[in-house]
C-alpha cells in the first residue's frame, strides 16, 4: 500500500470483512463517483435541479415514479412516514413533529424492530409519529396487522434486513395486500438490498436505500416511490428534514453511484469474491477446531459469506475471543474486522465485499496466526461472554480518549 491517508490521521489500517458497516466507513467508493463528486465540490448549482436529476436517476434505476436523495436511510424513514402524515402541505409540513389531530400511527412488525446502530422506531418517532407493534417476535399473521390498522394508521413499514427475524413473520407480499386493503401506504427499507426494482414491482408505495451500501456512494439515502409522497418527502427539507440535509457531493454521488451500478460487472465481482471464499474455507478448515462453510446471504442478495464455526475445545479460543484477537493485533499485524452479531453462539461470519486486493491473503495469515498463538497457550482463551459487551460499552463510553 503506497499511500495510505489513514496514516496521516494515525488511524489504524483495518481489513474490514465484516460488511458495509457505518461504524467502518460503510463501503469503498469507487473512482466514477469519486470524480463526479470532485468535478461538482468547486461549483455552485441549483439543487432543486439536482435533485430533479437524481429523481429521474432513481425512477431509471429503480422502477419508480420519482425519487431523492436524503441524508442516509435512516433519515429517508424519518421523512418518509413524515410525507405520509403532512402531505405537501407546508403547514403542516413545519409543524411537525407535532403531530396532534393527524394520523401518526405506524404498523410494522414487531420482528423487524431491529437496530441498524440506532433503533428503527426512534426513526419512526422522530416524525412525531406513534409505533404500533405487530405479532410478537418470531410470529406474526396478517389478521393481526389487519386488526392493528385503524382511521389513525398513517403508514405500514416493512424492514429488510439480516437483522430482522429470519421466520414465522408476514411476508412482504401479504403486508402489501393488506395494507392496501385498508388504504395504508408501505414503505419498505431496503437500506442494504442489492435489488433495485424488485420492492417496487411488488407494489410498494415508498422504497429507501442507502447510497453508501452496496452501492459504493457518498453517505445518503435513496427515496424511491409514488411522485406525491416522493414530492411530500422531499418537501421535509422546509422542516424536520432540514437537520438531515444533504449535501451537493451526496446528491451527485448518490447518482453516479447508480450510473456505476448499471455498467459495474456484477459477475466478475462475484468471482472474485468467490475466489477469496475459497481461499478462507481452504485455509481455515486446516486450523483445529475451525469449521468454514458458506452461507447464502439472508435476505437473498446474490453473495456468499464464510461462516466460521469454533470448537473452543480443539481451537483453545472462543468465537468471540478469536474476533477480538483478529481486530487487536500484536505487533504491526493489520487489524481485521469480522462480522460477529452471532459470535455467543460460537460462529461469526467473513464478508467478502469490501476488500482492496491482497487484503484477502492478510486475512488467511491472520487466522493461521492467531490459532497458532491460542495452541500455544497454557489456558483455552475463553472470556465470559456476557463481559464482553459491558467491556465495549465502557470503552464507547472513553471516547474521545
Ligand atoms: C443500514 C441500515 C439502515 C440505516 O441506513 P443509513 O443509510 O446508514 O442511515 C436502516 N435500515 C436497515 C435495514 C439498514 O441495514
Amino acid at each position: 500500500m503506497a499511500l495510505d491517508i489513514r496514516s496521516r490521521f494515525s488511524l489504524r489500517p483495518v481489513i474490514n470483512v465484516s460488511g458495509t458497516m457505518t461504524s467502518l466507513g460503510a463501503s469503498i467508493v469507487g473512482p466514477q463517483v469519486i470524480e463526479t463528486v470532485a468535478g461538482v465540490l468547486p461549483q455552485f448549482v441549483e439543487i432543486d435541479d439536482l435533485q430533479r436529476r437524481a429523481s429521474a436517476a432513481i425512477a431509471a434505476a429503480c422502477g419508480s415514479e420519482s425519487g431523492y436523495v436524503t441524508a442516509s436511510c435512516s433519515a429517508a424513514i424519518t421523512l418518509s412516514i413524515a410525507a405520509t402524515m403532512t402531505g405537501d402541505d407546508p403547514g403542516l409540513i413545519e409543524r411537525l413533529p407535532d403531530t396532534a389531530g393527524l394520523a401518526n400511527e405506524v404498523v410494522v412488525q414487531t420482528g423487524h424492530l431491529v437496530n441498524y446502530g440506532a433503533p428503527i422506531d426512534q426513526a419512526i418517532r422522530l416524525a412525531g409519529a406513534r409505533v404500533v407493534p405487530v405479532g410478537a417476535a418470531t410470529e406474526a399473521h396478517g389478521y393481526q396487522l389487519a386488526s392493528a390498522i385503524n382511521e389513525r394508521t398513517t403508514a405500514a413499514l416493512f424492514v429488510v434486513s439480516h437483522h430482522t427475524v429470519g421466520y414465522g413473520l408476514i411476508h412482504l407480499e401479504e403486508f402489501i395486500a393488506v395494507a392496501h386493503g385498508k388504504g395504508v401506504p408501505v414503505i419498505v427499507d431496503a437500506a442494504s438490498e442489492y435489488d433495485l426494482r424488485h420492492f417496487i414491482a411488488a407494489g410498494a408505495d415508498i422504497v429507501l436505500y442507502s447510497a453508501h451500501k452496496f452501492l459504493g456512494g457518498l453517505t445518503a439515502g435513496i427515496v424511491a416511490g409514488r411522485k406525491a409522497l416522493v414530492r411530500a418527502a422531499y418537501f421535509q427539507n422546509g422542516g424536520i428534514g432540514r437537520g438531515m440535509k444533504v449535501g451537493k457531493e451526496g446528491i451527485a454521488g448518490a447518482i453516479a453511484a447508480l450510473e456505476a451500478w448499471r455498467t459495474r460487472d456484477h459477475a466478475a465481482v462475484r468471482e472474485r469474491e468467490r475466489g477469496y471464499l475459497q481461499l478462507w474455507r481452504d485455509t481455515l478448515n486446516g486450523l483445529p477446531g475451525l469449521t468454514a462453510t458458506l452461507d447464502a446471504d439472508p435476505t437473498g442478495n446474490p453473495l456468499e459469506r464464510l461462516r466460521v464455526s469454533v470448537d473452543p475445545k480443539l481451537a483453545h479460543i472462543s468465537a468471540w475471543d478469536l474476533v477480538d484477537a483478529l481486530a487487536r493485533p500484536r505487533g504491526d499485524a493489520r487489524p481485521v474486522i469480522a462480522r460477529d452479531h452471532e459470535a455467543e453462539l460460537n460462529y461469526f461470519f467473513l464478508d467478502p465485499c469490501n476488500l482492496h486486493p491482497g487484503e484477502e491473503q492478510i486475512v488467511a495469515d491472520r487466522f493461521v496466526e492467531e490459532i497458532g498463538h491460542a495452541q500455544r497457550a497454557s489456558e483455552p482463551i475463553v472470556t465470559p461472554f456476557h463481559q464482553r459487551d459491558a467491556r465495549r460499552q465502557a470503552a464507547r463510553l472513553r471516547w474521545p480518549d
